[in-house]
């Protein structure tokens, strides 16, 4: 059924119990927010053996190397050998930051546009124009660095197994188009994973700049909502065999596993790639915070210490996405104004409704005490072309206000979809 098989009579009953619901919404002057992907006091609780390590006098790498002091640019080989193995890759072709994954991804962006990468001609601030590929709905964080150094961003939609590549193929004969966005595993904010399938073409594919790269953000790699654990595809290697070693810069990092803002960040490339990087990350700065890499190597213990915490997480998450997919279903499921996605991991829910209401359902939550992300904040500068989408974060609140809210939103998406059919 849908709305629109409604006759209306039927329509205006419909609208006047959902109006009478908003009204009794609103009188409940909630404060709820659901709109950044941040884990909860809860979850982060879960680490807080970290804030005790490594500890006075445990303040030696594997080699003996002591890590108050500088050095060591590429990080300690403890969290590097730990982590190489969680993501299942090679640990030589893998160095430990700082705490911010998205930090580095601006560094490689930023460098490339000052000074250009190891395969550029020139530096990208050089080019007549900069083409960026931007898988559609994405994490708007990414969208904003490359609007920030106006890149000119082409959108091609999410399908069920990763981006449109048949899209992508096309663009990358233009030599403008320098790289793309990409959350592979569990994706901000549709909780898709991209398919082997996927993953081989975007590998494989010739591109016309001799320096395109793919932002491989691997930030929830082993993110579950239950006790499976995804692949992760060594794309280093899988680009390598693929005869295009350059083409993936692999990022990750413990941001939503231990402290968001206080964990270890990664990167993984080819050997060319990560010279570039750690040439000019040698004049920005001496070495990263070495203290923090040995507290989370002794406090993982191993790959296996990883899973153990990332089930406790997903203890503590799953029936928070669960209740949303309960409420969605039980409230508007019948009505057909809205579709949403049913991630098995990551952050997020991406709802689409009625194409032109996404805003609209967005205000009259506003209106009723919830916050959500903007409409069409998953679309490069702002802009969702259809006007549908919704990004929801179920994971900072407690469970009984995310259900809370939840229902209130359904109201929302309800009461938006009757005032499009005028009733
Ligand atoms: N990438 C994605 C896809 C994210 O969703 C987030 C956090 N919202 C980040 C990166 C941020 O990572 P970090 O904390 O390592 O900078």
């Amino acid at each position: 059924m849908s709305l629109l098989d409604l006759d209306a009579a039927e329509l205006e009953q419909l609208a006047a119990d959902v109006r009478a619901r908003y009204d009794e919404l609103k009188a409940k002057n909630l404060s709820l927010d659901l709109t950044r992907g941040k884990p909860s006091s809860e979850q982060l609780d879960l680490s807080d053996a970290l804030l005790g390590l490594p500890g006075a006098g445990e303040d030696v790498d594997k080699f003996g190397a002591d890590v108050r002091n500088y050095g060591n640019l590429g990080g300690i080989a403890d969290i590097r050998e730990l982590w190489a193995e969680v993501l299942g890759i090679d640990p030589a072709t893998l160095l430990a930051g700082d705490s911010s994954s998205l930090n580095i991804m601006f560094d490689l962006i930023s460098w490339s546009y000052a000074f250009g990468n190891n395969d550029s001609e020139r530096p990208w601030k050089d080019e007549e124009t900069v083409k960026w590929i931007c898988p559609v709905p994405g994490y708007d964080r990414h969208f904003a660095i490359t609007e920030h150094f106006g890149f000119e961003m082409v959108t091609v939609p999410m399908l069920d197994d990763g981006p449109d590549v048949d899209a992508i193929e096309q663009l990358v004969k233009d030599p403008s188009v320098k790289g793309m966005w990409s959350v592979p595993i569990f994706g901000n904010p549709t909780g898709i994973s991209y398919s082997r399938r996927v993953i081989d073409r975007l590998a494989a594919m010739e591109t016309a700049a001799p320096d395109f790269r793919i932002v491989w953000d691997n930030a929830y790699a082993v993110h579950t909502l239950s006790d499976e654990f995804p692949d992760n595809p060594n794309v280093i290697a899988i680009g390598e065999q693929a005869g295009h070693a350059n083409r993936f810069w692999y990022l990750s990092s413990t941001s939503k596993i231990t402290f968001a803002g206080a964990g270890v960040s990664f990167l993984a490339s080819s050997k060319e790639n990560l010279n570039w990087y750690s040439h000019i990350a040698g004049v920005r700065g001496i070495g990263p915070n070495k203290v923090n890499q040995l507290a989370h190597a002794k406090f993982f213990g191993d790959a296996e210490g990883v899973r153990t915490l990332m089930r406790k997480h997903a203890g503590i998450l799953a029936p928070k996405f669960a209740a949303i997919q309960e409420i969605l279903e039980d409230r508007l499921g019948a009505y057909g104004v809205a579709t949403w996605t049913k991630p098995e991991g990551g952050y997020f829910i991406s709802l689409d409704v009625i194409d032109g209401t996404a805003e609209r359902v967005w205000e009259l939550a506003k209106q009723a005490g919830i916050t959500l992300t903007k409409a069409g904040a998953s679309f490069p500068r702002g802009e969702d072309p259809r006007g549908r989408n919704l990004r929801l974060a179920p994971s900072l609140p407690p469970l009984e206000e995310v259900t809370e809210a939840m229902d209130g939103v359904a109201t929302c998406v309800l009461l938006a979809a009757v005032e499009k059919l005028g009733a």
